[in-house]
């Protein structure tokens, strides 16, 4: 399924052929350390579009780093990462090919998304004119499309400060979907909100996936989010994947007993 929005013919970007069910993202053996401290030990992880995987696991198990490694704001010092077949890591660098497939990576944070000082408008058109040399009034009509399907259309010019918590999730998602991405990294993108706004907020990002046929990767607390929508669910534990399996198996069946202490502990 292609998505509604689609994407220019002016950007010199690969045209991704993973179709639904088929990995789009796929790393082996990643490493990763800060000083003598081991964050990632051989980290196998793979995600399949139209998945929601969301990630879980105690702070600084090292959640974030694999978001940060995938989205190529950290350079892993091992391991290969092949991103819709081809390797774009390898060999302890980027390979070229990940030039050709970077645009189609959005990461959305907990905090400070937006520029504060552009309003919602100017924060969303501002990456595709650049990136993907999309024209001012190309980019506004995108802009009004991807508001549209976060439910903000009536924030186009609203500035940041005049938003709540939810809505700046929901523009920052607007954003990242400005570049038709083909794979969104969320890092505990709700922490910081209500529990129905953060509902909210990841109902949007379900209805993405499911509309859009992206791959949505979800470092979050919220185990009934995790639960109820995820179709993957990998716990971290000191920098490996412990669990990887679907939600059921996890929370049901799993015997992994730090799993069973980290879902006690933020129940
Ligand atoms: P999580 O997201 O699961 O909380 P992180 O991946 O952010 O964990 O961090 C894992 C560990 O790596 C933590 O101990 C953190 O302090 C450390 N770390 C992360 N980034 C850096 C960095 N840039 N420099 C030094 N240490 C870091
Ligand atoms: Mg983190």
């Amino acid at each position: 399924k292609t998505g509604s929005i689609s994407r220019p013919k002016t950007a010199a970007v690969r045209t991704i052929t993973s179709t639904v069910g088929e990995a789009l993202v796929s790393a082996r053996g990643l490493q990763k350390s800060f000083g003598d401290r081991q964050v990632m030990k051989n980290v196998d992880f793979d995600m399949l579009v139209g998945d929601i995987t969301v990630i879980i696991g105690k702070s600084g198990s090292g959640k974030s780093t694999l978001l940060r490694a995938l989205a190529g704001l950290t350079e892993p010092d091992d391991g290969r990462i092949m991103f819709d077949g081809e390797v774009v890591f390898e060999d302890q660098k980027r390979t070229p090919m990940w030039q050709e497939v970077d645009s189609y990576i959005g990461m959305i944070f907990q905090s400070y998304t937006l520029w504060p000082h552009m309003d919602v408008a100017k924060n969303l058109v501002l990456a595709p004119m650049k990136k993907l040399g999309l024209g001012k009034d190309e980019a506004m009509e995108r802009a009004k499309k991807s508001l549209a399907e976060v439910g903000m259309s009536q924030h186009l010019h609203s500035r940041p400060a005049q938003l709540s918590g939810g809505e700046r999730q929901r523009a920052a998602i607007a954003r990242a979907l400005m570049m038709s991405p083909k794979l969104l990294l969320c890092d505990e993108i709700t922490s910081a909100l209500d529990p129905p706004v953060a509902a909210e907020v990841l109902g949007v990002l379900r209805r993405l996936k499911e509309e859009e046929g992206i791959a949505v990767a979800l470092v979050t607390h919220d185990m009934a989010f995790a639960s109820k929508a995820a179709d993957r669910l990998v716990f971290f534990h000191e920098g490996e994947i412990a669990v990887n399996t679907t939600p059921d198996e996890a929370f049901n069946r799993s015997d992994n007993p730090e799993l069973k202490k980290f879902v006690d502990a933020v129940r």
